[in-house]
């Protein structure tokens, strides 16, 4: 197993792609659908009585695999290549493009459909195979939408969460040339004529996996569309790429996480569609590319091997009242939420991502809803002292940081100096949706949202409320 890792391929490639934060209703549309998603989710826990012992099995099942990584990915590579599979390794990103690319080259391949797969977002696969020339279509009705737009996802289970039907159905018109629709039917309707030809037409297929099954060497993959069947099996060569950490030892232990993941990630008891690979049929060649792009180094200790374990349900997001309002890009890197702040610097390296961590509340939802029982949370806290040792380069030291603790503390000592802070903030807020220009971090936090209502000092709300019991 590779000891080393270059840094996720996302880096550059999501500097100039989060355009979609300008879209006019994002933050409505995200905050709706995560709430709706999570309520689900949460109901479909308080309603199996074992829900504890799940997640407590879920968690021994992960820490076990992750324990165990060589042993289990060798017995799984074993069974792969006995069934006909060429297998890859590929310590980085850089790696794992090229031998898609590699694969595609060798098969000639000019268009490829892609199922929805996070490492190939990771990896920046899109940005691969466009240097290439090879024609690349996302086949996820969400990734469909976000490619089409030239935006990126924004949640990983749901990647277009921040448009409604109604917007939507204007960009398919704009940019499809169909008649306006906001039913959710027609909508899906139109992308399905649409893609079923590429389907057909393609050299390639990609997809990603939900879990690698080490004794029975299968990749198990869930969706509701049907599209994951579609890329892996209408083309004749099936390229999977396979993040190391998705290995679980037995297929004995696949109910589980199929009960688990959709209840998490969608609020459903079950997906329509479950595939599982065995090696290709007849007449058709299956590659898989396993992926490690920084894993190995997150293994090397418990608290940081301990995010590994994430099945990526997604719904840490969508209970993150932080995600519920900025959405996906704001985080700026691949993986959005307290799983991205989690992941990403473990990842990486905390002085590439060392910012991440902060953007929490550490409110520790996360940590209460996660399936497979990361202490996110705990995560973070850890993950910022690592940042502050990690000074001068974290950003958790940086001059501006000093000076507005400088700043708090000054304001905080006297009621005179609290009051004073808080009528100016006050002030503040209320003049700048007026202001013409909006400069510097004003300017681009305020691009996708609008600036909150000061709810008031905690002396005023004593002084309304008290007066209120009073009467
Ligand atoms: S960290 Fe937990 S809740 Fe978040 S995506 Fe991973 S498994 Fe789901």
């Amino acid at each position: 197993m590779t000891t080393t890792s270059t840094p996720l391929a996302g880096a550059e490639f999501w500097k100039d792609e989060t355009k979609g934060l300008a879209e006019p209703n994002a933050s409505e549309s995200l905050t709706l659908t995560a709430e709706r998603s999570s309520d689900a989710s949460l109901a479909h826990c308080w309603s199996i009585e074992r829900w504890p012992d799940w997640r407590e099995a879920a968690k021994q099942v992960k820490d076990y695999a992750l324990t165990h990584l060589d042993e289990l990915l060798t017995t799984f590579v074993e069974k792969l290549e006995a069934k006909g599979v060429k297998v890859y390794w590929a310590k980085d990103a850089e790696e794992a493009n090229r031998i898609v690319l590699q694969i595609a080259k060798e098969n000639n391949v000019k268009t490829v459909v892609k199922a929805k797969s996070m490492v190939s977002e990771e990896i920046a696969l899109n940005k691969a195979f466009a240097s290439a020339g090879i024609r690349a279509l996302e086949t996820d009705l969400g990734e469909y939408i976000v490619q089409l737009l030239g935006q990126r996802p924004t949640h990983i289970v749901t990647p277009a969460t921040h448009l409604s039907a109604e917007e939507i159905g204007r960009k398919f018109a704009e940019k499809l040339g169909v008649p306006f629709t906001a039913e959710h039917e027609k909508l899906t309707m139109i992308a399905r004529e649409k893609l079923r030809e590429e389907f057909v037409n393609a050299d390639m297929g990609t997809s990603g996996a939900n879990f690698a099954i080490a004794d029975t060497g299968s990749l198990c993959l869930v969706e509701n569309e049907g599209n994951i069947g579609l890329s892996t099996t209408a083309p004749k060569l099936h390229v999977a790429l396979v993040g190391i950490e998705k290995i679980i030892p037995s297929a004995k232990y696949l109910p589980l996480f199929l009960n688990m993941l959709p209840r998490m990630g969608t609020g459903q008891k079950l997906t329509s569609y479950g595939h599982i690979f065995n090696g290709p049929t007849e007449g058709r060649d299956m590659r898989v590319v396993l992926v490690d792009n920084g894993r190995t180094r997150a293994l090397a200790s418990k608290n940081s091997r301990a995010v590994l374990r994430c099945i990526r349900c997604g719904v840490c997001m969508t209970r993150c009242p932080v995600y519920r309002q900025v959405g996906g890009w704001a985080y700026g890197w691949v993986y959005p939420g307290p799983l991205g702040a989690a992941l990403t610097p473990r990842l990486l390296s905390i002085q590439e991502a060392g910012k991440l961590p902060f953007a929490s509340s550490l409110c520790g939802a996360c940590s209460q809803i996660c399936p497979v029982k990361i202490d996110l949370a705990h995560q973070l806290v850890r993950l910022r002292a690592e940042a502050i040792e990690a000074r001068p380069k974290s950003t958790a030291a940086s001059p501006l940081d000093a000076l507005t603790w400088k700043a708090y503390s000054f304001f905080m000592k006297t009621p005179l100096r609290y009051k004073t802070m808080m009528f100016w903030i006050r002030f503040g807020a209320r003049l700048t949706p007026y202001l013409p220009v909006r400069p510097w971090l004003l300017g681009r936090w305020t691009r996708g949202r609008e600036v909150p209502k000061s709810p008031g000092t905690f002396r005023d709300w004593w002084k309304k409320n008290r007066g209120a019991s009073k009467r």
